[in-house]
């Protein structure tokens, strides 16, 4: 009996830690279930402008969980907030949200090679050779420190110092090397002629140009008599202090005497717009298309009256003005040399001489010379004002004319806006010097100069 008793006592004993221990194990389960980990964030964190940063990185301990691992880009200096999701060990997730600070810390990078080789004279900026950047992406400031002569070949150091929008410095030496690798322009007729047993300078029209702006002889290349007629070959040579040489072919041709020299002179320019300017019998043209500036004048024989092709596209632009009920008609057209004369000294006499450069030009440069330029109407400003200026301003292209003098142009092309003057260049060309209203000059389009010598 008292055996049985006490067997019965022990059972109910193991019944009672055996269930105690499943419900502690059940509590626990459940604790753990809801039970989010514990995360520690840093404190005051700084980051990098324009820079990716890892989640973890805001982190600086985590028990019994998990960051969600995720690229945070730090874009403009300021302030940041960053989502962070957690995720427990049974997989709840919860999101926190983490402030931090962006900075620029970082002085700009200055990429550039250790020489830089920059062409005598040249007139870029320096720094332009130089590719400077900041982490910020904001304005950059920066200069040179060190002095350099751009028309002095030679190896120069130099600093290149550069600071960005938070005043982060960074710099950089360099030497950079002034040399010339551009061999000289030979400037020279393409044909001279003379008469049999007549001396001549070969060298008197000859210029040489050269970026270093270094005097430079040319010198003459082939052999030639002037005693004996014929055609010769030959070359102007030419080389500058850096070895650089040019080369340029021309004609001497030796004819019998007493016979027509007739032209004496051919002459071929590079503009700077890379066209090629023929001087003919004392003519330039560039593409057939005659100039007659302040720059380019005319043989004082040259011109017969507008020519036929200016006259036939004149009738035709009158007639479709008329149409539109419009009067357009010729004041002054073809002006010969004497006239202008005249017309020049009337002008100086009347404003004296550096007032009338500004609207007449002097005899042999006047474009009326070429007998493709008319001045319409009213010669006088007022015309602007006029229904038939503006039809003008429309249309002329259409028939191959150009306003030649536009307005804030004068330094182009050497005269002052005039409403009334007209020039024939052709359909083509007109349209592209219109320019949809907006005109271009023949100079700035063909890249040459409009001053007197
Ligand atoms: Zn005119």
């Amino acid at each position: 009996m008292k055996k049985g008793k006490k067997k019965k006592k022990l059972n109910k004993k193991k019944i009672i830690i055996i269930s105690s221990f499943i419900t502690i194990f059940i509590i626990l389960l459940l604790l753990l279930f809801f039970f989010m980990p514990i995360v520690v964030f840093k404190k005051d964190i700084v980051v990098e402008v324009n820079s990716h940063v890892k989640t973890n990185y805001f982190v600086s301990n985590i028990f019994l969980g998990k960051i969600e691992d995720k690229e945070i880009y730090a874009e403009t200096v300021g302030q940041g907030k960053a989502n962070i999701q957690v995720k427990s060990l049974f997989g709840r997730v919860k999101n926190y949200q983490v402030t931090y600070t962006v900075k620029d810390t970082k002085g700009p990078d200055i990429e550039s090679k250790d020489t830089l080789e920059i062409e005598i004279n040249s007139t870029d900026d320096v720094l332009k050779n130089i590719k400077i950047t900041d982490n910020s992406k904001l304005d950059i400031e920066s200069k040179i420190e060190g002095d350099y002569k751009i028309n002095e070949l030679g190896d120069y150091k130099i600093k290149v110092i550069a600071k960005d929008k938070y005043n982060n410095k960074s710099s950089k030496d360099i030497v950079l090397k002034i040399i010339d690798t551009t061999k000289p322009q030979i400037e020279a007729s393409s044909e001279i002629t003379i008469n049999v047993g007549t001396k001549i300078d070969l060298l008197k029209n000859v210029k040489v140009t050269d970026n270093s702006k270094e005097n430079i002889k040319p010198s003459v290349q082939g052999k030639y008599d002037i005693n004996k007629t014929g055609n010769y070959k030959l070359k102007y040579y030419a080389k500058d202090k850096s070895g650089n040489e040019a080369t340029k072919d021309f004609t001497l041709k030796v004819i019998k005497k007493n016979q027509d020299i007739k032209e004496t002179v051919n002459k071929t320019i590079k503009t700077s717009k890379g066209y090629t300017l023929i001087i003919k019998n004392g003519v330039a043209s560039i593409d057939g298309v005659i100039i007659a500036n302040k720059t380019y004048s005319l043989p004082s024989t040259y011109g017969n009256g507008l020519t036929s092709t200016t006259s036939s596209a004149f009738k035709k632009m009158q007639t479709a003005a008329k149409n539109d009920g419009l009067s357009i008609y010729i004041s002054s057209g073809f002006r010969s040399y004497q006239t202008q004369v005249a017309v020049y000294n009337s002008w100086v006499q009347k404003d004296g001489k550096s007032v009338a450069d500004t609207y007449s030009a002097r005899p042999g440069y006047s474009e009326h010379q070429t007998g493709l330029a008319m001045d319409l109407n009213t010669i006088n400003q007022s015309f602007a004002n006029t229904k038939e200026y503006k039809w003008l301003q429309e249309n002329a292209y259409k028939y191959g004319f150009i306003m030649r003098y536009p307005k804030n142009k004068q330094n182009i092309t050497g005269y002052i806006y005039e409403p009334w003057h007209y020039r024939y260049v052709g359909e083509s060309l007109a349209k592209t010097l219109y320019n949809n209203g907006n005109w271009i000059t023949i100079e700035e389009h063909f890249g040459i100069d409009s001053k007197y010598q």
